[in-house]
């Protein structure tokens, strides 16, 4: 799908784009097959794409002949992909919201792939609501902004190291990515942004449910004040808990700070508060 194509679309149906929702629309046609190369697609297996737009991964995604569940929801671009996929049976096109679909824990995405140029303004929740629940996707391969892309794939000690990266490697590693500049889309959009690809983890660091709860909340709480000690800040909410022995165990530095700490440290505290 070429910009004059997306430009035409737009205009014949005289619709304006709106900018809450993210709609800045993926036109470069080496990005996007650049994007299904890196999910390493085969006929029949199933792909998961939230916000397909205007439909120009769809459509790559669907020359693979994979199974594609797309979910949009924006009702005005939900029109144009009915009438463009019409008769497609390897598609299934949901008008929803990806987030409330997807807080629906009995659904199982183990055996799907995440393909998705995601709306920047929920992209990190979507993303954290898909990887800690039970049935996560096997591989996510995600466009974000930069700077979010970033934050996913640091480690303790880098300046982007926080939260998200911590809720996301719990349960993949990023196994590559690559930038995509700002004028590859419509509108462009005032940053860059970036492809990663992110494969689930064949060892399970923590099991889903109440261990995995755990970490959210020690995690979050460990980073409530990012200049403050971690140790402080653990005692503070769950005052009755003996972090200090926990520490000294762990041989984790009373004085650190949550950005100091590894994934491994945060996972090994967990067991500790679990157990
Ligand atoms: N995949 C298309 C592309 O690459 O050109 C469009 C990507 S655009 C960055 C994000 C899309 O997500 C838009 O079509 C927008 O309407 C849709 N969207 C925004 N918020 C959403 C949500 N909560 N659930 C589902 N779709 C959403």
């Amino acid at each position: 799908m070429t910009l004059s194509e997306m430009r035409d679309i737009l205009t014949s149906r005289n619709l304006q784009l709106t900018k809450s929702l993210g709609q800045n629309f993926l036109h470069d046609g080496n990005q996007l097959r650049r994007i299904v190369e890196a999910a390493d697609l085969h006929p029949g297996q199933r792909v998961l794409e939230i916000g397909p737009g205007l439909g120009p991964l769809t459509e790559l995604l669907l020359e693979k002949g994979v199974q594609v569940v797309a979910v949009e929801k924006d009702a005005r671009l939900v029109e144009v992909l009915e009438e463009r996929f019409y008769g497609r049976d390897k598609l299934i096109l949901l008008h929803a919201d990806a987030l409330e679909e997807l807080e629906d824990v009995s659904k199982d995405w183990s055996a799907w792939k995440l393909v998705s140029n995601l709306p920047y303004s929920v992209a990190s929740p979507i993303l954290v609501e898909l990887a800690l629940s039970p049935g996560c996707p096997m591989v996510m391969v995600v466009t974000l902004q930069l700077e979010v892309a970033q934050r996913i794939m640091s480690k303790a000690g880098d300046d982007a190291y926080g939260i998200l990266s911590l809720l996301l490697q719990l349960r993949y590693q990023a196994a590559s990515s690559f930038k995509i500049p700002a004028s590859c889309f419509f509108p462009a959009p005032d940053v860059d942004s970036a492809c990663v690809v992110l494969v689930r983890r064949d060892q399970v660091l923590l099991r889903p449910g109440p261990p995995t709860k755990i970490f959210a909340q020690v995690v979050k709480q460990g980073f409530s004040q990012r200049r403050k000690m971690m140790l402080k800040l653990l005692r503070e909410r769950w005052p009755d808990l003996p972090w200090g022995e926990f520490f000294a165990e762990l041989a984790i530095n009373p004085m650190a700070r949550a950005e100091e700490v590894s994934l491994e440290k945060f996972v090994e505290l967990t067991k500790k508060v679990s157990s």
